[in-house]
């Protein structure tokens, strides 16, 4: 017997049988999506990382003004953060922290489930 009905025979009323499983649906997408969500904050954006050979070569490499980190092509600095981040996306003031290279996945999976869940 299936999920829905299952609830379609614990709960007789028509429109019960069918808003049961959407709250049910709803209700995991929320989950999810909080998950997303706390991986997104509680990931570290990922600081500078140490530059290639080919960078070095090319001579892309300088310092960041603010920090000193060494800065490489992708690395911009936030200035709410205080601190460069590689992969730099953009500062999200709903999570109150960066985007960047490490936690852009989770990201795109929180505001995708955002999405479904609005
Ligand atoms: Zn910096
Ligand atoms: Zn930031």
């Amino acid at each position: 017997m299936s999920c829905a009905a299952l609830y379609c025979v614990c709960v007789p009323n028509l429109e019960s049988c069918v808003a049961v499983p959407i709250v049910c649906l709803h209700v995991l997408a929320v989950l999810i999506m909080q998950c997303f969500g706390w991986t997104a904050i509680l990931t570290q954006m990922g600081t500078a990382r140490l530059p290639t050979a080919a960078e070095i070569e090319r001579g892309d490499i300088v310092a960041c003004s603010v920090c000193r980190t060494i800065k490489t092509p992708t690395t911009h600095h936030c200035g709410r953060c205080n601190m460069c981040v590689e992969g730099f996306d953009h500062h999200c003031v709903f999570l109150n922290t960066c985007v960047g290279k490490a936690n852009y996945a989770a990201f795109l999976g929180l505001c995708t489930f955002a999405g479904l869940c609005s």
